[in-house]
This record gives structure tokens, C-alpha cells and sequence, in this order.
């Protein structure tokens, strides 16, 4: 039975009447799979993406093969289970869909949208009058809004910014999500060196997968977008001296600064910057968070590529590395307070009122 269970959908009917006076395939538990049902535990987190231009949806899952009734989701493309929704969508996005923003009903926690984005471009493609097209897609549309609305969205991935960092070891930043904060992750590229790698889990499987299939060299979407990667630029580098001025303030112990010192040395000889803060856009600070791709001398699951992601909140102070430091202090966080307290002392103005690294 479970081999015949559909994980993908084109509208909200269809999804009904699989399971017409059934109980739902998707749950554990029995429960009949009522609309109400169906509405409730299912539709209401339906991820919305198109297909070759075809509007789809997938529901989260809460049956056995997830174990203990987590929810989780089912891929349609190669039936692989992923727990978390975010992974689901950057897997998926592998597989070559393009997600779409349906009005989500996180947003709306009862509204059930009743026309599939399918429907929708159907009703605008009868429409007379001035059309407007997508040059990417060729979706019509009726309005330029929809129009910039649709571009921004669907096509707005290849927009992302990715900078590089390290040229010396092909090393780039880009965002790991499609929407939201722009947390960087590192991936590496160099056909010279013959190096093709994302920091993700997710892309990592992906990608083996792919080539396991026959399809070697098949990028994920992380890495793809080094075609349009912005060249490297040498961020200010630390000084010894606003070290000093840090410790004098009473904002390192005498070991800190010590390993502060060892660590920007050691990056030194590797001849890579050892703080390299990821501001995508000049100056643009209009982001709660600041982060920084901090060289660690070392190779691990938590850095694969020899650097770490540390984090600082603007606003409460908090820093965040992930390294096993999470919550107290570590010599990333250290490395990265050096570079803001040198160069943008105004944005540690949070850290310095009172609150503690956290
Ligand atoms: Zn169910
Ligand atoms: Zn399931
Ligand atoms: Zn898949
Ligand atoms: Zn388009
Ligand atoms: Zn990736
Ligand atoms: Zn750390």
C-alpha cells in the first residue's frame, strides 16, 4: 500500500478524492481522511513549487516510515524521507523544481488555498488584452506587479549573492536558504583543482546520488551560482593593536588574546584571511545578523573546509559559532568580535550593554 502513495499533488481535489472515505495514508494513526482532516493536518504546510512549469504541491507525512509519527516529507523525485522542511526544500530545489510563494497558511492558519497555481496561470493565459511575459519562463502575465512579484520569487534564487573568499582554495560564501536571513554557507569550486563541494549535508547526498545514477558533476544549487560569483576582495585585516586596546578594555582574557593571536598567525602562514565577514551587498547592515567565515586550522564535521560560521546578533548581542562552543565562549567568536570591534565598533554596541556572550 505504502508504494502506491502519491507525495505529489496538482490540486487540493485530487488530494481528496485519493482517499475518498479512506483513513488518511498519511498518518500513523488512524484517522479518517476527511477534507477537515486533510486541511487541518496536511494542506495547511503544503509546499508549493513548479515542476517544468507545472504548479505541484507536497504535504508533510506523519506515518510510520518517519518513525514515532514525526513529521516528516517524502520526496516524489527519489522517495528519500527528510525530517526537517527546510532540508526538504533545498532537496527538492535539487531535483530542479522552483518554489513558489503561495500564500502560506502559517501566515493564515485556516485559509486552504483553493486554486492551484496551475489554475491560476491558466485563467491568465485566456485573459485578452496587454500580456505581459516572463523572459525567463514565458509565464503570462496581466500586470507588471505580478510580473516583478512572479521574477522575485521564482527566479530570485539566481539572484543570491555569492562571494568568494578564499581563492587560493576555492573557497565561496552563499546563502543556504532561498528566503529569510541570508545565513552563508561555504561550498568550494575549482576545475582546476577538480573540487566540487557544498558544506550541506543535504547537497552532499544529492550529488552522490546523482552521480551514482549517472549523473556525474550534477552541481546543487549552492554551487551553480559560483558562475556568477563576485571576485575576491581582501576584507581589512586584524591589527595587533586594536588586540591590545580590547584587552586593555577588559574584553578578552589574557588566553583569549593569546589564542586570538596564535590562530590569525597560523591563517597568516596558510597566507587566507583569518576573519572574513560575509556582508553580501556593500555595507548593507540592514540585516539583524552579522556574519563572519572564521579560519579554524583544522578539518571537521562542523568545518569541513578548515573555516566555521560565527554569528552576532545586532540587536540582543548574541554570538553564535559552529564549532562545539555553542553557548559559551570560543576563539571564533574572539577572532570575529576583533574584526567588529576594529572595524564596526558601533554594531558591538549591543554586546557591550551588559549582555554576556551567549
Ligand atoms: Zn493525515
Ligand atoms: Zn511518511
Ligand atoms: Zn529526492
Ligand atoms: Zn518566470
Ligand atoms: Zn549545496
Ligand atoms: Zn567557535
Amino acid at each position: 500500500m505504502a508504494a502506491e502513495r502519491a507525495f505529489v499533488f496538482e490540486d487540493e481535489e485530487e488530494l481528496f478524492s485519493v482517499m475518498k472515505d479512506m483513513d488518511c495514508l498519511y498518518c500513523r494513526i488512524p484517522v479518517t481522511a476527511s477534507k477537515h482532516h486533510l486541511k487541518k493536518k496536511h494542506l495547511r504546510f503544503a509546499i508549493y513549487y513548479k515542476d517544468a512549469g507545472i504548479g505541484k504541491f507536497s504535504i508533510p507525512c506523519y506515518c510510520s516510515d518517519g518513525g514515532h509519527g514525526r513529521s516528516h516529507w517524502h520526496c516524489p523525485m527519489c522517495l528519500k524521507i527528510l525530517h526537517r522542511t527546510q532540508n526538504y526544500k533545498i532537496h527538492i530545489t535539487n531535483h530542479g523544481v522552483e518554489m513558489t510563494h503561495k500564500s502560506s497558511a502559517e501566515l493564515q492558519p485556516t485559509a486552504v488555498p483553493l486554486e492551484s497555481p496551475r489554475t491560476r496561470t491558466h485563467i491568465q493565459d485566456k485573459t485578452p488584452g496587454n500580456k505581459l511575459a516572463c523572459q525567463k519562463c514565458g509565464t503570462i502575465f496581466t500586470a507588471t506587479s505580478n510580473l516583478r512579484r512572479h521574477e522575485r520569487l521564482q527566479h530570485g534564487q539566481e539572484q543570491q549573492p555569492i562571494l568568494c573568499i578564499d581563492p587560493k582554495n576555492a573557497i565561496y560564501v552563499t546563502p543556504k536558504y532561498l528566503h529569510g536571513p541570508r545565513v552563508p554557507i561555504h561550498i568550494r569550486k575549482s576545475f582546476t583543482l577538480q573540487i566540487l563541494l557544498c558544506e550541506l549535508e543535504e547537497c552532499w547526498d544529492f550529488m552522490k546520488a546523482q552521480a551514482q545514477s549517472g549523473n556525474p558533476g550534477r552541481e546543487c544549487r549552492h554551487l551553480v551560482r559560483t558562475n556568477h560569483a563576485q571576485h575576491y576582495v581582501p576584507p581589512p585585516p586584524l591589527s595587533v593593536i586594536s588586540l591590545e586596546e580590547m584587552s586593555h578594555k577588559h574584553l578578552l582574557s589574557a588566553s583569549e588574546k593569546h589564542q586570538c593571536q596564535e590562530m590569525s598567525s597560523r591563517a597568516a602562514v596558510q597566507g587566507v584571511d583569518c576573519v572574513y565577514p560575509v556582508f553580501w551587498d556593500e555595507h548593507d547592515l540592514s540585516e539583524r545578523c552579522v556574519f563572519f567565515s572564521v579560519y579554524t586550522d583544522l578539518e571537521d564535521k562542523w568545518c569541513q573546509f578548515g573555516r566555521t560560521r560565527v554569528s552576532f546578533d545586532t540587536k540582543c548581542g548574541r554570538w553564535k559559532c559552529l564549532c562545539q562552543h555553542k553557548r559559551s565562549r570560543c576563539v571564533h567568536k574572539c577572532l570575529s568580535m576583533w574584526w567588529l570591534f576594529q572595524e564596526r565598533p558601533e554594531l558591538l554596541q549591543a554586546d557591550m550593554d551588559g549582555e554576556d556572550l551567549c
